[in-house]
């Protein structure tokens, strides 16, 4: 394949990080700012005919829009930001793999996808199962999300040449252009209308704290490929 694996190891530095979140939560705050100022206004000419409660409840619709999209920046930035520190316990990827799996099968039902699992027996490894679980979950549904109503999600888990282990997802969705590619692992990075862009900065910030990797190989109309790399168990111990 002429596509490189691209592995992201530059992160955005903090100061450009909080411009971008000032930014993120602007826009939607201002959007509030406008329309509870005109519900405000009209209702303080007094009681409301049929039409103008119609625009109040239309505009208090969008205020509370707004306000989900500023809360779920809010909440996926705390997956990101706060540092929880990663709570190790030997632990069968597996056995993370399919609790993912199980959280993200409704969704994959309703949209007619084709779930595809080769779980292969691995080496334990040293991980926090309720992150892995989330970094696991995070891919797939940027996977479920990127297929649409057709499509296969591959999902498998390999021993990995260094003595780790590999999860791996694939999809057969759009692909991802090599521009954007260099992006994803960007904070607030996305391509969706209701996209936080934080999913994939989440996994970044969890597989570090395991000392582990994520890689992405993907192509325009070939699908896409993340592979969450755990280190060996053992590795990194008696070093400086
Ligand atoms: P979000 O899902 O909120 O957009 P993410 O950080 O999870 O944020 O993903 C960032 C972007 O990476 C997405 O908007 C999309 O453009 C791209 N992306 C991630 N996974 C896939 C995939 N499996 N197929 C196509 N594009 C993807
Ligand atoms: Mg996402």
């Amino acid at each position: 394949a002429q596509n490189a694996l691209v592995h992201n190891e530059k992160m955005s530095s903090l100061g450009q990080l909080a411009a971008s979140i000032a930014h993120e939560i602007n826009n939607p705050l201002a959007g509030i700012l406008t329309f509870a100022k005109l519900v405000i206004r009209t209702l303080e000419q007094g009681p409301p005919d049929d039409a103008t409660r119609r625009d109040l409840v239309r505009n208090l619709a969008l205020v509370q829009r707004e306000t989900e999209r500023c809360s779920a920046i809010v909440r996926n930035l705390l997956d990101f930001a706060r540092d929880r520190p990663v709570a190790l316990r030997e632990l069968q990827v597996n056995a993370v793999v399919e609790e993912a799996l199980q959280l993200i099968a409704h969704q994959l039902a309703i949209q007619g996808l084709t779930l595809e699992r080769d779980l292969q027996p691995t080496a334990a490894v040293r991980a926090d199962f309720g992150q892995l679980r989330q970094a696991v979950v995070n891919v797939a549904l940027n996977a479920v999300e990127a297929m649409g109503k057709r499509g296969t999600l591959s999902v498998r888990t390999r021993a990995a040449a260094d003595g780790g282990v590999e999860i791996v997802l694939a999809d057969t969705g759009p692909g991802i252009t090599p521009e954007n590619l260099k992006h994803v692992f960007e904070p607030f990075f996305t391509t969706k209308e209701k996209g936080t862009g934080l999913g994939l900065s989440v996994v970044y910030g969890i597989m570090q704290r395991h000392q582990g990797r994520v890689d992405v190989q993907s192509e325009p109309g070939r699908g896409t490929t993340f592979v969450l790399a755990l280190p060996p168990l053992g590795a990194g111990e008696g070093q400086a």
